[in-house]
């Protein structure tokens, strides 16, 4: 990051212009899930928007393409509800854990009791097509090599690969897990206390058309060790499946083999059941940010939302909701805030701190101690409401209105959980 004084007047109270640069009110760094949602509610606001993207789109993204109900959610409230359910969408999880299956439908409740799976390629850019049809201007190929900041730590312009300068008054920072943007603006993500590893890849199978999202918990490696982690199989509804293995990673719980060979076991496990036919195409492995664990995630008049403020699931690696959600909120507290320094960061943790911080105790609990695991989970799945507990507590889909026995017990546990697994979005940056 360069610092720079501010060109006139008040820091950051009027977009910064000058020769050769142009300025705009809301500038958009990423057009990811997060972006692009952010893109469409500030432009839907009113605002000027200008989103780039250092890809072109259409543009693949590592992931096993799954939206929860929680995205669904997010997509109803854009309007794209109706186009989503025309795609493939399951009514329930097959979940295996140790090779015995406990089929779940997705609960009714305050979220919609539906996924779909649909390939990144396809989905970013829908997403992206909402952004520009409500009125933001989008620019592909121009990837942020700066951010300059004034004394009071106000972004006053980003500089591009290209030699290009943008002034803005607002900065989000959508730009994923790695976010080079915001680790220029000081972000610390807290990789040593946890994060994940994940590899997907598409295969053609007789089963590609199911309307389950199948889930298998202590596979990939044999039944001797569970892992901290699970495969997964996702129909496309085109014959093929998303198939891909992720696993928690931390100092305490050291990765039990590469990605590939994780990936590959779990494949060479499920090939007869799943018929699946010839080599996996597209292999890709990426890092994921889970659970809460970063610092530095806003400053005066910048935020960072989706997987750059580090939300995604610990126990089921799902980031496009919280991508989606964390644009909302940050889009709505455009005009709520003046400096966003301290009340981003404390926005995310009241609504997020919990649950992330249950789900992490969870899995943290289920890695170090794998045999209680092996006993627990499925004693835990043998019964039909502790089968859904684990479920909604699992895929966050507890809301915080949610009144009944097993949502109070996962918020309690959440509580009890948040002392010892701190920090979740840390404050550093407030002094
Ligand atoms: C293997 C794997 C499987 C997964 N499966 C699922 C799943 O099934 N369901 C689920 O919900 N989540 C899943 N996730 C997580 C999910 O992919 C992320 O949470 C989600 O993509 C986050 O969206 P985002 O918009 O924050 O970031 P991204 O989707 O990563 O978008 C970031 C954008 O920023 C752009 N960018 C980066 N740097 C710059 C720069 N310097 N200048 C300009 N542009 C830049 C990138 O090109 C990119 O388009 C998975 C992740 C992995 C790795």
């Amino acid at each position: 990051m360069t610092s720079e004084r501010p060109v006139s007047g008040e820091p950051g109270e009027q977009p910064v212009s000058g020769p050769g640069r142009e300025s705009v009110d809301v500038l958009i760094v990423g057009a990811g899930p997060a972006g692009s949602t952010a893109a469409a509610w500030a432009a839907r606001a009113g605002r000027e928007v200008l989103l780039i993207d250092r890809a072109e789109f259409p543009r693949d993204k590592t992931c096993g393409d799954g939206l929860t109900p929680r995205a669904i959610a997010e997509l109803d409230r854009l309007g794209l509800g109706s186009w989503v359910r025309t795609l493939h969408t399951q009514d329930g999880l097959d979940l295996t854990v140790f090779g015995r299956g406990y089929p779940l439908r997705w609960p009714e409740g305050p979220f919609p009791a539906v996924t779909a799976a649909v390939p990144r390629l396809e989905f970013d850019a829908r997403l992206l097509d909402e952004a520009i049809g409500s009125g933001a201007v989008f620019r592909g190929g121009v990837r942020v090599s700066d951010v300059l900041t004034d004394a009071s730590g106000r972004v006053t312009l980003v500089r591009t690969a290209d030699g290009g300068e943008i002034g803005c008054r607002v900065l989000l920072v959508a730009d994923g897990a790695g976010s080079p943007v915001g680790n220029k603006l000081g972000r610390k993500w807290l990789r040593d206390k946890m994060y994940a590893v994940a590899a997907r890849s598409y295969m053609t199978s007789a089963r590609g058309d199911e309307k389950m999202l199948t889930v298998a918990v202590g596979a990939g490696r044999g039944d001797a060790v569970m892992t901290p982690g699970y495969g997964w199989l996702f129909p496309l509804g085109d014959g093929r499946v998303n198939v891909g293995y992720g696993a928690m990673v931390s100092d305490e719980l050291p990765l039990p083999g590469s990605s590939r060979s994780l990936h590959d076991a779990f494949i060479e496990q499920m090939r007869d059941r799943w018929q699946l036919v010839g080599d996996p195409e597209n292999y890709a492995a990426a890092p994921l940010s889970i659970g809460g664990m970063v610092e530095n995630i806003a400053g005066p008049n910048w935020m960072l939302i989706g997987d750059a403020a580090c939300g995604t699931n610990p126990v089921t690696g799902e980031g496009i909701d919280f991508a989606m959600e964390s644009a909302r909120h940050a889009v709505d507290m455009l005009g709520a805030a003046a400096d966003y320094t301290r009340v981003w960061p404390a926005l995310l943790q009241e609504l997020y701190a919990a649950p992330l911080a249950a789900e992490r105790k969870i899995i943290r609990a289920i890695g170090m101690h794998p045999r209680l695991g092996r006993q627990l989970v499925p004693l835990l799945m043998s019964h039909g409401w502790r089968g859904r507990f684990v479920l909604r507590s699992a895929a966050n889909l507890v809301a915080d209105d949610d009144k009944d026995a097993a949502a109070r017990l996962f918020r309690l546990v959440g509580r009890v959980s948040e002392r010892s697994e701190r920090p979740i979005f840390g404050h550093s940056n407030v002094k």
